[in-house]
């Protein structure tokens, strides 16, 4: 992950265990312009996914997924290397599992931005590092339409892989319930005004804290 090093999120006195992040949206409902928006903060570090879909134009392997071909994407699913994948759109996508535990365990906050089965496996993990990290965000787009709209926009897809996406996002969005927290999605600054708060919330829960040893140098 080609990332700066996060900036500590330890409230002073305590420890916490970093929090998992988990965004779905539906494809074109804002989710990458989100995370872009997020990032500069510094404050989290975003889980770059595999997947075995073509690079678009402008995407950096390692950057924005790692681009893998279907063999390999095989191979470390044989060795159990993925917290989750999923079949999205036609192609495989997943998380490597030790890369995020690695900064969970560090007290590193992780996002990750994956489909809804891949949220539905990581609500289900048994590790218990995964259970009580976890805070899951769906955003739900306007309408149907304004996401036509916002994909035809983007220009990324032809017309048959729109009405693809747009097939898969209406069944997408009846899955909002299953989330933690819903953003009903509006303008971008407000939508990134509500994770922020979100975030916030997450971060004041005291469930989360332990409070350092009367020694510790931390
Ligand atoms: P795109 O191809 O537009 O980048 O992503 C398509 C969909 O795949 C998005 O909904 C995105 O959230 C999802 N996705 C990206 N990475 C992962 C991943 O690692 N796991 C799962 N389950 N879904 C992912």
């Amino acid at each position: 992950m080609n990332q700066p090093p996060p900036r500590s999120a330890q409230p002073p006195g305590f420890f916490r265990q970093g929090i998992l992040f988990v965004l779905s949206a539906p494809s074109g409902a804002g989710k990458s312009t989100l995370r872009e928006n997020l990032r500069p903060k510094g404050d989290f570090v975003y889980s770059v996914s595999c997947t075995t879909r073509a690079p678009r134009p402008g995407e950096v392997d390692g950057e924005d997924y790692r681009f893998l071909t279907a063999d390999d994407f095989g191979t470390r699913l044989a060795h159990g290397q993925f917290l989750e994948h999923a079949q999205v759109h036609g192609h495989f996508y997943g998380t490597l599992r030790e890369s995020v535990l690695e900064r969970l365990r560090a007290g590193v906050d992780v996002l990750l931005d994956i489909d809804v089965k891949g949220a539905e496996t990581v609500r289900g993990s048994n590790d218990p590092i995964i259970r009580e990290a976890l805070a899951d965000v769906f955003i739900v787009p306007p309408s149907l339409a304004e996401l036509r709209r916002r994909l035809q926009k983007r220009g990324t897809e032809t017309d048959e892989q729109i009405n693809r996406r747009l097939q898969d996002a209406a069944s997408e969005m009846e899955r909002w319930r299953e989330y933690r927290y819903t953003i009903i999605s509006g303008t971008m600054e407000e939508d990134l005004q509500k994770f922020r708060a979100i975030m916030k919330a997450e971060r004041y829960l005291s469930r989360r804290l332990t409070p350092n040893p009367p020694d510790s140098t931390h």
